[in-house]
């Protein structure tokens, strides 16, 4: 079949790699990079320059086989760290270290109040294990906090904050997010401290490699597809103002573009439907050199820090140089604030918001694979919110299009649940 392919992320990448030795596949990117949201970018400095990620950067050993298996796949070396992380509360006054990492540390977890907290934090960990064990997508963080009886003082300034700092969503918003996802994604199981994964040189070193193990591909960047329509003839696609006709079109970028390349269509109106469903909401980040967006102590840094306050959003700062001791950070910024003085890279993006509500959506997708030759990937389709997510929609692809294919069953042994 001749397939196209839009969309260039993890998803789009991956699909690409595992239809190519079976179909005559196009793929078709907006930007002038492939990647989408793993977008690794090199700092100058002292000695030389290091990856640091704008977009996805904390992938873990556990819960992402299948990103895993491409990176060894590929040769590419890694590396592994257990995750530590900071939080800063009481409007700034107070910073602690998750799982604390020296005597000092350890020292501030020891006043009254630091323990209750972290004693429902430890309850709210075990009500965690029950969703997560039961893959529960109908409770929301707020419905589990009640459900572990979570005091309301312990809620506001410390738990919701905390999941609205990893999202850089206001707090409300992060009540409403489904349990599931957030405690999949933040590695908030009792069992294991997650341990956090660095491929040398970067995460968009293994879709580099992916894309040179591709050479069938038909690669065109910085051309968006803007129209899909469905005829007796088969899909016409228009992009760069040309339209060609494909027996098969795989949407792997996001939904408000899908919704919108289907907008038009008469016999695509059940996907734009679909598609236009989805919930998100924008977020800027800015790489920095910041030191005020940090702990003040700094053998309390950590990889993400946290900065939880009442009366606004709260924030995250990612020590993006901390493999290096460079000081280097990413910071999600609040609305309509202005990137720190130092900023050297800044990235807008619409972020999925996933509720419980975003499951039947994804039921409702699930439910169209495959009519009118159209087929939905990307993380939004297939999961939690995370990396291995979108990794798992390719191989939903590969399976549907190119079952027989050897990558395709090498890939499935590998991809997590
Ligand atoms: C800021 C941020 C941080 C994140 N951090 C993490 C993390 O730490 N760990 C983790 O596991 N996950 C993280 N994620 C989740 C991340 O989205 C996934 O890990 C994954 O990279 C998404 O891949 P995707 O292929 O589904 O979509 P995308 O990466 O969004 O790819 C979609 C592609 O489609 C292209 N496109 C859009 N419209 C068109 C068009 N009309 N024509 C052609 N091309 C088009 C886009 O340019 C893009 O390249 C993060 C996401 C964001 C936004």
């Amino acid at each position: 079949m001749r397939i196209a392919i839009i969309g260039s992320g993890a998803a789009g990448a991956v699909s690409a790699w595992l239809l190519q030795d079976q179909h005559q596949v196009v793929l078709f990117e907006a930007a002038p990079r492939v990647g989408g949201h793993v977008h690794t970018v090199k700092v100058a400095g002292d000695g030389p320059p290091i990856p640091v990620e704008l977009g996805a950067e904390f992938v873990f050993e556990e819960g992402y086989g299948g990103l895993l298996a491409l990176i060894d796949r590929f040769g590419i070396p890694r590396e592994t760290d257990p995750l530590a992380v900071s939080m800063t509360m009481e409007e700034g006054r107070r910073t602690i270290q998750v799982p604390p990492r020296s005597a000092a540390a350890l020292s501030r977890l020891a006043s009254p109040r630091m323990l209750r907290r972290l004693a429902w934090m430890l309850r709210l960990a075990r009500e965690a294990e029950v969703v997560a064990d039961q893959q529960d997508w109908s409770v929301s963080v707020q419905g589990l906090m009640d459900r572990a009886r979570i005091p309301r003082d312990v809620a506001d300034t410390m738990l919701a904050p905390l999941v609205a700092s990893c999202w850089g969503v206001p707090t409300d918003l992060a009540r409403e997010l489904a349990a599931f996802s957030v405690v999949r994604v933040m590695g908030l199981r009792l069992r294991h401290q997650p341990h956090a994964v660095f491929p040398a040189g970067g995460l968009g070193s293994y879709l580099d490699a992916v894309m040179a193990d591709a050479p069938g591909v038909d690669l065109r960047l910085s051309t968006p597809v803007t129209k899909l329509d469905r005829d007796a003839q088969g899909l016409a696609l228009t992009a760069g103002g040309q339209v060609e006709r494909f027996d098969a079109a795989i949407l792997a970028c996001d939904w408000h573009n899908s919704a919108a390349m289907c907008a038009g269509s008469p016999a695509l109106q059940a996907w734009y439907q679909a598609f236009a469903a989805f919930e998100d909401y924008r977020a800027q980040v800015a790489v920095h050199r910041d030191l005020r967006h940090m702990p003040a102590h700094r053998g309390l840094w950590g990889a993400a820090n946290y900065q939880f306050t009442l009366d606004r959003k709260p924030r995250t700062t990612v020590w993006s140089g901390r493999r290096f001791r460079r000081d280097l950070f990413r910071s999600w910024l609040r609305e309509g604030e202005a990137p720190p003085a130092s900023t050297l890279f800044t990235a807008d993006y619409r972020h999925i918001v996933v509720t419980p509500a975003h499951r039947g959506r994804q039921e409702r997708l699930a439910a169209l694979q495959g009519t009118a030759g159209l087929h939905a990937a990307g993380m939004y389709t297939a999961g939690v919110d995370n990396h291995e997510s979108a990794l798992r929609s390719a191989l939903r692809v590969g399976q549907a299009l190119a079952p027989q294919a050897p990558r395709v069953a090498w890939f499935a042994r590998h991809v997590s649940d």
